[in-house]
């Protein structure tokens, strides 16, 4: 059989590696994709030459997953130049903070559009297809602020809370159809983002996470892995929480 095809949005960033390398290692042909613009797309040959040094060979083309024209694009290319696609892995997230009292309008609605809208935008193109194939793994990535709340996020909290709402819904629409639909919300994991935390705050947030210690993108990767194994088609509409223990929901 060849390689299933499997797509990570925002791919380039710190959980997305290391789910590529994982979805590498799964046997997949990944198709990663990264913000389009000068310094992005220079970012992003970089990436894909350290990637493909270190032994994982991926493709990667730009994408806004807010553009949803863009988004039914870059779906048509990936199927023309390496076929249907298989796995889809919505990990393109931001977070623009700010406590209610003083956020702006924008700010709520370019997290909602970024983190949210876009899961719309990307289920959307590959839904149908994988529904008429009769396999499809979806994996979108939400957080523990998403199950918990978080002061100064009420943004992004919505966003991924609300992704819970909509993985549920589409599992439910191609539980029939050989289609799994899932989130996995990472905690605080060891990335560049949350090592720029002062060290005070980090070892306070460390104390509260009863394994004590940050996470690291390999562990938000095995969940994603199993999420999407072929033979995991019995685990649909749910939430995998990796976080230490931080949050039991
Ligand atoms: P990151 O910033 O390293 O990666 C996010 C990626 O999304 C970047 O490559 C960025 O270019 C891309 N992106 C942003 N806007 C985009 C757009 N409009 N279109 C396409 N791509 C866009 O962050 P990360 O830590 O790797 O986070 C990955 C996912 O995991 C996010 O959804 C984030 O909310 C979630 N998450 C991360 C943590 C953590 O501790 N790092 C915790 C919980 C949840």
């Amino acid at each position: 059989m060849s390689k299933r095809i499997a797509v990570v949005t925002g791919a380039t960033g710190g959980l997305g590696t290391a789910m590529c390398k994982a979805l590498v290692d799964q046997g997949r042909q990944v198709i990663a994709s990264h913000l389009p613009g000068e310094a992005d797309t220079q970012a992003a040959q970089a990436w894909q030459a350290e990637m493909n040094g270190a032994g994982y060979e991926v493709a990667i083309l730009p994408l806004d997953v807010t553009d949803f024209e863009a988004c039914s694009n870059f779906v048509a290319t990936v199927e023309r130049d390496f076929g249907a696609i298989d796995v889809l892995v919505n990990n393109a997230g931001i977070t623009n903070d700010a406590p209610l009292k003083k956020m702006a309008q924008d700010q709520w609605l370019q997290v909602i559009n970024v983190n949210l809208n876009s899961m719309f935008n990307m289920c959307r193109q590959v839904f149908e297809g994988m529904c008429e194939r009769g396999f499809g793994r979806i994996v979108n990535i939400s957080s523990l602020n998403g199950e918990k709340g978080q002061f100064g996020q009420s943004n992004y909290a919505a966003t991924k809370a609300g992704i819970y709402g909509f993985t549920k819904s589409i599992a439910q629409e191609g539980a029939r159809k050989g289609v799994t639909a899932n989130a996995v919300s990472p905690g605080y994991i060891d990335t560049p983002m949350v090592r720029q935390v002062p060290e005070k705050v980090l070892d306070g947030i460390i104390a509260g996470i009863p394994v004590g210690r940050l996470g690291q993108p390999e562990d938000i990767a095995r969940a994603v892995a199993f999420l999407t194994d072929d033979n995991a088609g019995f685990v649909t509409g749910t939430n995998l929480s990796v976080n230490g223990g931080q949050y039991m929901s």
